[in-house]
């Protein structure tokens, strides 16, 4: 039981199982007594609420990550396309509205800092160590090897980092996320705190 977890969290957009989310919640409450939290790829703020809720515990932050332009999956035609969240003045999609939107309804503004960039952009002259790493972004092989490259140097040792959509499965989804989490694994800079359900946790050495 998450204390303050909004009622109606279900409804909330977003792609994280239950047990996901409770697995989330759990390390960040962890990591966040060293630093602040970055998540990438904050989509409508789901996950982002369960990271902000363990944060504001311990007074720190969650930097929530996303250009707001919807993923590959998430473009008109596109599988995972919503026309809730497209924005048809402008032809694009737009989910920051309704992020900002879930962030005030769970009481959260205090506590996230939506960072509206792309990964590269945003952490080009980023120099706040990180405790957590959640990464949750672009599921092409060069948007998840960026996201890697780009927030892996600002993990603190002994802080987490998470990688969703782990499939071993090529057919229950895209093998970019489970490539990177290998390689984090293989470099040496990481244990694994093992895995729930698509959610893989390593710690930073
Ligand atoms: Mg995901």
């Amino acid at each position: 039981m998450i204390p303050d977890l909004p009622a109606d969290i279900d409804q909330i957009k977003g792609f994280l199982a239950a047990d996901e989310a409770q697995a989330l919640f759990e390390q960040a409450l962890r990591a966040s007594t060293m630093g602040p939290v970055l998540e990438i790829g904050s989509y409508c703020g789901k996950s982002t609420i369960y990271l902000g809720l363990a944060c504001r515990t311990n007074n720190s932050t969650v930097f929530a990550l996303d250009h707001h332009r919807g993923s590959e999956e998430h473009q008109q035609g596109e599988f995972f396309h919503d026309p809730d969240l497209y924005d048809a003045g402008e032809g694009v999609m737009d989910t920051f509205r309704e992020f900002r939107r879930n962030m005030r309804r769970a009481g959260l503004d205090e506590v996230v800092v939506p960072v509206v960039a792309g990964s590269e952009a945003a952490a080009r002259h980023w120099q706040t160590p990180l405790a957590m790493v959640f990464i949750d972004g672009g599921h092409s092989l060069e948007a998840a090897l960026t996201d890697y490259r780009c927030w892996m140097p600002h993990l603190m040792r002994g802080g987490v980092l998470a990688i969703h959509d782990l499939f071993d499965d090529p057919h229950k989804g895209g093998q970019a996320p489970y490539a990177v989490y290998r390689m984090a694994l293989a470099s040496g800079l990481f244990e694994s705190l093992g895995q729930v359900n698509s959610l893989g946790l390593l710690l930073r050495l």
